[in-house]
């Protein structure tokens, strides 16, 4: 038979009947991997199909001595370096708490929730993959030890076990492991999976069981084993120590685990002496020593693991010799805006997380990723909602240049809120609110200028006279807290000529929800009358996604039903953040100028 010379003629030899004798023939072949330019291959076939199923390859982070270090930074840088060298890349995470998934989890516990375009409540790493590789994850991106023994729970409960002791190795860990090459059959080259937690916690022992059994498992080439973990620098030695580092690889391997690659976090350079104590020590190679200092922003570290040659090591172990250099111009172009603004603005974040800013994450990076765009410094400030009064709101907000009113459950802090946005509509600052932030400007509208005092939401209010804020129809019925909500991408109609059609430039919008209330229909032609647009409607229910004012009545009023920070990347600054930094720029001129008329009136 003659040679096939591309995968093209594989498939239409492979629709001929004899099937079988060909394949074996070919995977006689001795060079018929590399004649194809293909890492590794295994083919799949029946009679009518030839294909040819590329295996994606694996590579796990671990973490040690301390939680937050910023695995999923450095997953995520390696990840989009990775990518940069021309290969398709996933990023996972497996979670070792028992929470099926972290939406019913309070955002002090574990920082936000985020949200995908299939609606998974999950980690917030999962916003760093996306904002670093510019990709959707999806419910199959995150993994909770919850979701495994759910798993295995409602099987052993169908039967699918009968007659055997159902144990954490194997049943457990084959779950495990089934969910961690589950991605790799959806044509990726490379799944990267990281592993919450610390290695010697109890929680996450079947994880790394499972990281061991793959390890042994998977062919050589197709598994690489990263460690994070933690070079403390002892200011009174002045000397770095490699001990826990050492510690923490024992643990490791006592475990059964040997890592490939040692990601060190550190505040201070690693010394040729310290990265060779670390090898030896460690029983890595030298150059698999890897110096993670810390960065002025998160956006830097893809650089910097690629000046230490990370994505490199993982590609040689992975017996990869096909890529690119890496592609990161728009990375480097959006890093030199984020280095040197050219202007400033303040803008109060009104929320009741404030404390702890993994609560607002996502927002707060598509603050940076906006900034960027508009080549300004965005300097965001909490605003405790729960301490804003209509006696203190002058002195609270006057110093701003935009408002955004966050996302939020529950009644702490909501008159706060109201008076906040009350203040930015009528002191023509720029105003934003997101999903609760959109409710509070409409309940602030229906009491203030439609004069409802008791508007209210059903949330805060269930009595309210005016419930403007309406437990959706869909939801009245739903007793169970975890994944009922309104989840995931809808779609929205926009109107023509406003403001929303400008931000967007379509009139065809997707965006991802998360909440159980919305506008209540019932109001909408009142507050039409009185001025408000509802400018976002979802097509089939017609239920209102964006509210705005008219811009001759106030330059920047715009609140939104759903998410938008959760499609804010670095390479896509999501469309209403940029304007809305470009509101606030204006504002600030708008601010001197006025200033600079008084001074020359007075003089
Ligand atoms: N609590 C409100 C609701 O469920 C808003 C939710 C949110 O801000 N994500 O509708």
């Amino acid at each position: 038979m003659q040679q096939p010379q591309n995968e093209a003629d594989i498939k239409i030899a492979g629709c001929v009947s004899c099937v079988d004798g060909f394949i074996v023939s070919l995977l006689d072949l001795p060079d018929f991997h590399s004649s194809f330019g293909i890492r590794r291959s295994s083919l799949t076939f029946n009679a009518a199909q030839l294909e040819i199923r590329l295996m994606a390859k694996y590579i796990f982070v671990t973490g040690g001595v301390t939680s937050s270090l910023g695995k999923g930074i450095i997953a995520a840088s390696l990840g989009k370096l990775l990518q940069a060298r021309g290969l398709k890349v996933t990023i996972q995470k497996f979670d070792p708490y028992i929470n099926v998934d972290p939406g019913t989890l309070n955002p002090y516990e574990h920082g936000e929730c985020y949200v995908t375009e299939d609606g998974a409540e999950t980690d917030l790493d999962l916003g760093h993959y996306e904002r670093f590789l510019s990709i959707f994850t999806s419910q199959s991106n995150n993994v909770t030890t919850g979701r495994i023994y759910q798993t295995v729970i409602n099987k052993e409960r169908e039967g699918a076990y009968l007659g055997k002791t159902v144990q954490v190795v194997p049943h457990i860990t084959d779950e495990i492991k089934r969910r961690m090459l589950l991605l790799g059959q959806d044509g990726y080259d490379i799944v990267i999976t990281e592993i919450g937690g610390t290695v010697g916690d109890i929680e996450s022992l079947p994880f790394i069981e499972a990281v061991r059994q793959l390890q042994w498992e998977l062919p050589e080439e197709d598994c690489v084993v990263v460690h994070l973990t933690l070079i403390p620098y002892l200011r009174a030695a002045k000397e770095l120590k490699t001990k826990p580092t050492q510690h923490s690889v024992r643990m490791l391997s006592q475990e059964g685990v040997h890592p490939d690659v040692i990601v060190c976090r550190t505040e201070e350079p690693l010394s040729p002496e310290i990265r060779r104590k670390i090898a030896l020590f460690c029983n890595v190679k030298k150059e698999a020593v890897i110096e993670a200092a810390d960065a002025p922003t998160i956006y830097e570290v893809p650089l910097a693991m690629m000046r230490e040659k990370l994505d490199l090591i993982c590609l040689r172990k992975m017996n990869i010799t096909q890529y690119n250099e890496p592609e990161l111009g728009k990375w480097k172009e959006f890093l030199d805006k984020l280095k040197y603004p050219k202007s400033k603005v303040t803008i109060g974040l009104i929320g009741k997380y404030i404390e702890l800013q993994d609560a607002y994450k996502s927002i707060l990076e598509a603050f940076v990723h906006a900034g960027a765009m508009n080549e300004c410094k965005v300097n965001v400030v909490n605003v405790h909602s729960e301490f804003i009064t209509e006696e203190n709101v002058e002195e609270k907000l006057n110093h701003l240049d935009g408002l955004l009113v966050a996302p939020g459950f529950g009644h702490r802090g909501i008159e706060g809120k109201i008076i906040a946005v009350r203040y930015a509509r009528e002191h023509k600052l720029p105003f934003f609110g997101i999903c609760l932030g959109m409710q509070m400007s409409v309940i602030e509208y229906a009491r203030n200028i439609l004069h409802w005092r008791d508007a209210h939401s059903t949330e805060m209010d269930p009595a309210t006279g005016h419930a403007v804020i309406d437990l959706m129809e869909s939801q009245k019925a739903v007793t169970a807290k975890g994944g009922t909500m309104r989840l995931g991408a809808y779609d929205c109609q926009i109107t023509e000529g406003s403001l929303a059609h400008r931000i967007y430039g379509s009139t065809h919008i997707s965006e991802r929800h998360r909440h159980r209330w919305e506008f209540n229909n019932l109001y909408l032609d009142d507050f039409e009358r009185a001025g408000l647009v509802a400018s976002g409607k979802n097509p089939e229910s017609g239920l209102v996604e964006i509210v705005e004012l008219p811009t001759d009545v106030h330059p920047f009023f715009f609140g939104v039903q759903y998410h938008p920070e959760l499609k804010s990347t670095v390479e896509n600054p999501q469309p209403i953040f940029v304007h809305f930094i470009k509101a606030a720029k204006d504002y600030v001129e708008s601010k001197e100028e006025k200033r600079s008329v008084q001074k020359e009136t007075a003089g």
